[in-house]
């Protein structure tokens, strides 16, 4: 049966990186995997895809010159991943998640979705602060979310926020959080806040990955960590990644907490007591 999974979390913290190795962790196991990129930037294949300029779907919809075959919108990257990318409207002009579900669509219409396909991973823009981002999820495209974050109060507090609106569709439908994955910054005592951040809101912190600059090495070279230097511990906690996504069955319904709760977790467990009058 297909997993449909949506990567949530605010812009930067690593969303794009860390699907695009978990996934060529997946695929390295002989899992099926399709990655759909929707971000405006479209940059959630290119490590996947050797950093191969992908035409997006909502540009080649645009253009509708021809008569638009799959192939011209999905491109075949590491170890047989599917990589596609939504692309965003004009600037200025329409909604970026209506943009989404237009791609979606499409992509069903030419059959993106065959029987074979263990996953498809949405790599999905910044925190759901509008409906329109929310759309995968209100539309049931995405069953199972994993927010990446890390011990920075702004990265908790879009985690917090995105499971308001996970929380809401999951009453009535069949969405559910899969876990938080902590994209380590350094941040003081950030493994025993993030653990208490994720007991408070109902979930499991499914892996800690820590900050490497082998990340930025390879995307340099236009690879994952798993492709430019497989044998690095880097390269092992993404396998972990994919492998505790695989197996995991805690699927919950989030309780997200108030903000004031919020800033009491950051105080009792993130930012530790220094003494700064020596
Ligand atoms: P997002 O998709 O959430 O906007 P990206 O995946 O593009 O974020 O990541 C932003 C930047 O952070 C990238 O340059 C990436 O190389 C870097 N990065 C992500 N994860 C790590 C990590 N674990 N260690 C070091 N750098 C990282
Ligand atoms: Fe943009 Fe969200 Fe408004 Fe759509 S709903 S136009 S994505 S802010
Ligand atoms: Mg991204």
């Amino acid at each position: 049966r297909l997993r449909q999974i949506a990567i949530y979390g605010k812009g930067g913290i690593g969303k794009s990186t860390t699907t695009q190795n978990l996934t060529a962790g997946l695929v390295e196991q002989g899992k099926h995997v399709l990655v759909v990129g929707c971000d405006p930037k479209a940059d959630s294949t290119r490590l996947l895809l050797g950093g191969l300029h992908q035409k997006t779907v909502l540009d080649t919809i645009r253009d509708n010159k021809t008569e638009i075959q799959l192939s011209d919108l999905e491109k075949v990257g590491f170890k047989g991943v599917r990589c596609v990318e939504s692309g965003g409207p004009e600037p200025g002009v329409g909604c970026a998640g209506r943009g989404i579900i237009t791609s979606i669509s499409m992509l069903e219409q030419l059959g993106a979705y065959t029987e074979d396909l263990d996953y498809v991973f949405y790599d999905v823009l910044g925190d759901v602060v509008c409906g329109g981002f929310a759309m995968p999820i209100r539309e049931g495209k995405a069953k199972e979310i994993y927010i990446v974050a890390s011990g920075e109060m702004m990265a908790l507090y879009a985690a917090n926020n995105i499971c308001k609106g996970i929380a809401k569709y999951a009453e009535r439908g069949e969405v559910r959080l899969g876990g938080i994955i902590c994209n380590s910054r350094n941040v003081d005592n950030e493994l025993d806040l993030l653990r208490a951040f994720t007991k408070e809101l109902n979930t499991q912190l499914i892996q800690y990955v820590p900050r490497n600059n082998i990340v930025q090495q390879a995307e340099i070279r236009k690879k994952t960590v798993i492709d430019f230097e497989p044998n690095c511990n880097q390269a092992n906690v993404y396998r972990e990644l994919a492998k505790n996504i695989d197996e995991n069955e805690l699927f919950t319904i989030p309780t997200p907490m108030t903000q004031d709760r919020l800033e009491q977790i950051l105080i009792d467990y993130g930012m530790m007591e220094k003494d700064y009058s020596i």
